[in-house]
Parts: structure tokens; C-alpha cells; sequence
């Protein structure tokens, strides 16, 4: 299976038509159709890794101040039991923990809504831990790699610039200049293959600073990167900044 990276942005994406639900809808068109998805959301920090082990996740509205509408999506994907021990299984790095108390949060059904509209696929989601540095998430993340050959989506939702505090809801259209220049800087690192560059992202100098003030966004992207294979290409899609701080830059590995 490919392995993709979305950025998820706003929660309103789960029930608007925009240009990035689209961009979501038209990807999965692109994918073989997964057997499972596994999914590392920014939304689920956790001390230790933990990997959901429920039958069936609930739907969690992680957010305040949206409309009613947003509150009532559920998406009711089944999860997959089997999947999730094979996970705790197959790391080794650390030891993974079932978890039957989270189900999918915005991060991922925010996104998989557009992607599987009928819920058919199983979905599991793998905690980040926070008591982590991001070469601990990538080497972790190496781990995961037979999934792909078992049909398993492994997908990281995030965003790669993520700055709530400086925002500009005058400008949805676009990013402030650092911004855009981040986003293009980091992009071409994934494609120069420099992940150590990336992973050290806090060397990268203040505009980075600035566009990764907190790790949960940035690190499922060093998920995905982890997963790519020497003989595999990146494709960006859903490429464009806005709001100021906010980059929706989204890739497929394959
Ligand atoms: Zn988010």
C-alpha cells in the first residue's frame, strides 16, 4: 500500500465541500483499496504509544465552538482487533497498549469521511507519545513497514505548518511569507530524501520555529516519511497555504 500524509486543518473540512475535501475524495480514487487503515492523528498524545483495540471506535467531536452539524457526524467505521495486536506485536521499540477507552478523533474522520464515505474499511489509530523526541516517532515508525505489504493505509493527519496563535482569518486564500517558504523548504527536503534534516527540525532555524511551535501536527508527517521505500516517489497534493499559519500540503508515497 502507498502511504499518505494529509493535512487536516479545520474540523468544518469534515462537512464542507472544499477544495481540500475534494483533494481527499480524488486520492482515495488513486488508492488500491485498503484492507484496514491505520491512522496517527496530532489529536491523540499520550504518554507511552498506544494503539486503539475496540471493535467499534466511537466518533469523538475533540473540538469546541463549531456548529451542532460538526457534533453530529459520527463515522462509524469498524476497528480491527487483529490489526491492533499485530501493531503491538510488530513494534518493537517499545511496548504498545491497547487502548479500548479512545475511538477516531477529527484527525482521521475529519478526513476518512471524504476518503471512504461508506465507513466499510476498518480503522485502528496509533497514539503519539508525547514524552518523545521526533527521531524516536521516525524510528518507530520504521517499524510499522510489513503493514504496508498486509493492505494496511498507514496515514499521518496533521498539518505541516501549524500556528493557531497567529492565524489570520482575514486572509483565508493564502500564507503569511514565512509560511509559504517554510512549507516550500520542508517540501524540498522530503524530496531531496534529507529526513535527518527534517527530523532535526528544530535546527531549521526561527521561520520553522514559527511554523512548528508544538510537535503533534509535524510528527505524523515524520511517520510517513519513515515509511518510504529507496525505489518510491513523494507526490504533494492539496498544496497551498492558508489562513496565515495553516498549510494543507498533503503527500502520497508510492
Ligand atoms: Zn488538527
Amino acid at each position: 500500500m502507498p502511504v499518505l500524509f494529509v493535512g487536516h486543518g479545520s474540523p468544518m473540512n469534515a462537512i464542507e465541500d472544499t477544495e481540500f475535501s475534494r483533494g481527499w475524495r480524488r486520492i482515495s480514487g488513486e488508492l488500491p483499496k485498503p484492507e484496514s487503515i491505520l491512522c496517527v492523528s496530532a489529536h491523540w498524545e499520550t504518554n507511552g504509544t498506544h494503539v486503539t483495540s475496540t471493535a467499534y471506535p466511537g466518533t469523538i467531536h475533540d473540538f469546541g465552538g463549531f456548529p451542532r452539524e460538526l457534533y453530529e457526524v459520527v463515522y462509524p467505521a469498524p476497528g480491527n482487533q487483529e490489526l491492533a495486536e499485530y501493531t503491538e506485536n510488530t513494534v518493537l521499540k517499545t511496548k504498545v497498549e491497547p487502548d479500548d477507552k479512545w475511538g477516531l478523533d477529527h484527525g482521521a474522520w475529519s478526513v476518512l469521511r471524504h476518503m471512504y464515505p461508506d465507513a466499510d474499511i476498518p480503522v485502528i489509530q496509533l497514539s503519539l507519545d508525547y514524552t518523545k523526541d521526533p527521531a524516536y516517532h521516525y524510528d518507530l515508525a520504521k517499524e510499522l513497514s510489513s503493514l504496508r505489504r498486509r493492505g494496511v493505509l498507514i496515514a499521518g493527519s496533521g498539518n505541516i505548518v501549524h500556528n493557531l496563535r497567529m492565524i489570520d482569518w482575514k486572509n483565508k486564500e493564502a500564507g503569511y511569507d514565512w509560511a509559504e517558504e517554510v512549507n516550500l523548504k520542508l517540501k524540498n527536503l522530503m524530496l531531496d530524501g534529507d529526513h535527518k534534516s527534517l527530523i532535526e527540525y528544530e535546527k531549521l532555524g526561527r521561520e520553522v520555529g514559527l511554523s512548528v511551535p508544538t510537535p503533534e501536527h509535524y510528527l505524523p508527517l515524520l511517520y510517513v516519511l519513515a515509511l518510504k521505500e529507496d525505489n518510491e516517489s513523494i507526490s504533494f497534493f492539496n498544496d497551498k497555504t492558508i489562513m496565515g499559519s495553516i498549510s494543507m500540503t498533503s503527500l502520497l508515497i508510492k
